[in-house]
């Protein structure tokens, strides 16, 4: 298709040479110009083409241009064509490189000089082009001739630019003077320690760039990104079954929180995976090959999702605490699932029970909730002016007594309770040893949930929901509450109650009427596809979306159905005719996706389109009288026969067949017969 467009002058590309490099070559040789070359395959349009940007083509040469055009210009395989890039060990590495693009170059960009142009000057007395893998940040000598690799013209001392307009002999894009040389004066270097390295980056490297296949299979429902994740932390390990962060080697803490927050399916950001699998493959003096052959054990992944994200805890900042401003008392709280959705490393003093967390928004660690403001600036002040519980629930209208209960039973085991205060001083409290035990009936009877608690309380011990909280709120009843749920902890936490989370989240997409989205499912509870497929919840998953689908659905009827009743309300009281068409019309919805999704709205659309009929009918009818009584009139003062021809004839109204119109004609008939008779008499 493009064989008239192909370049007909196409010199032989260097083995590892740049793309880049090759299509300055190849401009010059056909009498254009590497811009020339740049305007026949952008396909970036909106985008200036500019200097600036043609490193895309040697990263990845999608971002930029239509490569099959290319192609055919160059008459060059696909394969060939990408292995002048660094696209291949971009395809290694991701499983939708394309839809990735822009993040891609954004990491390749951190490892690959975009700005200068790197050579080295023995290389370029022996060979045309520059070399693709030169332009590695990391690589710095010539692994053929042991010189440094540089960028810079002996004779004007200036750095080349990535880019340059024509380039026959690899020369100074400012003086020309060729920059192979002073060849004769680079010196060799001797370090062999720092050789040696050079020779495992060429190595990582061109096992990426050049081989054809994988450098690992995928692991279950692990995407290759999350599965490359897997094997360096298994790895780092030594291949241990038990994950423990302490004992990973070869990566950096920062590397393995990113890898981890890869591997759950959280945004992973500031990290590049590229890079940092080519520093683990250079630390770890792993070979690729072994890197592809290794099984990660299935203990492994498991310990490794079990276990908690070390999130430092942050300080209490509860004025009345005693350990206000320290993290002494600032223990995990796991049972706070509440918070889970606002708030991550959910924690609690125990100290002053008031729960703290890292906000999912901004980030900030702070209270969940708000019981220090409740505290400090509502209950208090009024407790301090001698307002009674039932007062404060008449003046708070947003704030219901049962919260006032908890308030106050939480301020009473913290002595907030100012000391002259009367509503409280006959209050008989049991100083029960049996406390702990109550509750733990309590428990038994529904689970966690404190509000069903306290009528279960009632019940069983006469506790009034005050009485409730003062015990609930006491420090062995907190203490309990908050380690005996880790105690019965046995499933790992990150997928305990994942089916639970599952409808919590369909109770929030409900809530807020924000559609089911697995991927905003995956990150509001921080789990990840290949952990979903672990626990063989992808069912639950589709049949929480359909449901919820099926709740939208009928919430668009609902909306499609209330548009039609307004629409044929108003056209039944104006009397304007109207068919099933205009009803679809109107609401802006074809008949199929009516009958397909709403028989019983379609067969109501149905019905009022009759009932417009009949009113037309009964309209017509109507007019059809008016008019025959009319022409009556007119042939009587005329003096013509009245018939019904002659009506038909003067009206055009034809009554024969019509019933009704017939029994109206014969009842005007007689009357107009009367009305003689009556003159006449
Ligand atoms: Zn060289
Ligand atoms: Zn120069
Ligand atoms: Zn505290």
């Amino acid at each position: 298709m493009y064989d008239e467009k192909r370049y007909a002058v196409r010199p032989k590309i260097e083995e590892g040479e740049a793309l880049t490099s090759y299509l300055f070559r190849l401009a010059e040789a056909n009498g254009t110009s590497f811009l020339g070359i740049i305007h026949t395959i952008n396909t970036q349009d909106y985008l200036k083409i500019y200097s600036k940007r043609y490193y895309h083509l040697d990263l990845i040469p999608y971002r930029q241009v239509d490569v099959s055009l290319l192609e055919s210009l160059l008459c060059m395989s696909h394969d060939e064509l990408l292995s002048h890039t660094y696209y291949p060990a971009v395809a290694k590495i991701y499983d939708n490189p394309l839809d990735e693009i822009d993040d891609i170059s954004f990491q390749l960009s951190l490892l690959i000089e975009t700005k200068k142009r790197k050579f080295c000057r023995k290389c370029l007395l022996e060979n045309r082009g520059y070399k693709l893998i030169w332009q590695i940040k990391d690589i710095e000598i010539c692994k053929i001739h042991n010189i440094p690799i540089e960028s810079v013209c002996r004779n004007c001392g200036k750095i080349q630019p990535f880019t340059r307009e024509q380039m026959m002999i690899p020369s100074c894009v400012f003086c020309t003077y060729p920059l192979r040389f002073g060849h004769e004066d680079c010196v060799v270097k001797e370090v062999q320690q720092e050789f040696s390295i050079q020779l495992k980056i060429y190595e990582v490297w061109e096992r990426l760039l050049r081989s054809k296949g994988a450098i690992s299979s995928r692991i279950d429902d692990f995407n290759l990104q999350q599965t490359l994740a897997l094997k360096m932390l298994y790895l780092s390990q030594s291949q241990e079954n038990k994950y423990r962060m302490s004992r990973i080697k070869y990566l950096t803490k920062g590397e393995i929180k990113f890898l981890r927050r890869l591997i759950r399916g959280e945004d992973p950001k500031y990290h590049s995976i590229i890079g940092i699998l080519i520093r683990f493959f250079l630390k770890s003096n792993y070979s690729i090959d072994e890197f592809q052959k290794v099984d990660v054990s299935k203990e492994f992944i498991q310990s490794m999702l079990e276990d908690q994200q070390k999130t430092e805890r942050g300080p209490c900042f509860t004025p009345w605490c005693q350990y206000k401003g320290t993290t002494t008392t600032m223990f995990e709280y796991i049972q706070y699932k509440k918070a889970n959705v606002t708030h991550h490393t959910s924690s609690i003093c125990t100290s002053c029970f008031v729960s703290y967390g890292y906000d999912r928004k901004n980030g900030e660690w702070g209270e969940i909730g708000n019981t220090i403001n409740l505290v400090s600036d509502i209950i208090l002040p009024l407790l301090e002016v001698g307002v009674s519980r039932n007062k404060m629930g008449q003046m708070l209208a947003e704030i219901s007594i049962h919260k006032i209960n908890i308030i106050i039973g939480y301020m009473y085991n913290q002595n907030l309770i100012p000391k002259d205060y009367k509503f409280l001083s006959n209050l008989k409290l049991q100083t029960e040893e049996g406390l702990v035990n109550k509750f733990k009936i309590l428990r038994k009877h529904v689970g966690g949930f404190r509000y069903k608690m306290v009528t279960i309380a009632n019940k069983l011990f006469g506790w009034s929901a005050l009485e409730y909280y003062i015990y609930y709120y006491t420090s062995e009843v907190q203490m309990y509450l908050i380690h005996n749920e880790r105690k019965e902890e046995k499933e790992p936490r990150v997928h305990k109650d994942l089916d639970q989370k599952l409808v919590e989240y369909q109770e929030i997409c409900k809530l807020e009427k924000k559609t089911f989205s697995s991927k905003d499912f995956y990150e509001s509870y921080g789990v990840s596809h290949g952990v979903l497929g672990c626990y063989n919840l992808f069912d639950e998953v589709a049949a929480a979306r359909e449901k919820q689908n099926e709740q939208l659905k009928s919430d668009e009827i609902q909306f499609y159905w209330s548009k039609a009743r307004e629409y044929t309300e108003k056209k039944l009281n104006e009397e304007q005719p109207f068919n099933c068409e205009s009803v679809y019309a109107a609401i802006g919805k074809r008949r199929k996706w009516l009958k397909e999704n709403s028989p019983d709205f379609a067969e109501w659309i149905h019905q009022q389109v009759d009932v417009s009929k009949r009113q037309q009918a009964e309209i017509q009818l109507h007019q059809a009288k008016k008019k025959i009584k009319e022409t009556i009139k007119q042939l009587v003062e005329n003096d013509i026969n009245v018939s019904k021809t002659n009506i038909a004839k003067y009206s055009g109204i034809n009554m024969w067949g019509q019933i009704e119109l017939g029994m109206y004609y014969h009842s005007l008939i007689e009357n107009l017969g009367e009305g003689e008779n009556s003159d006449a008499g």
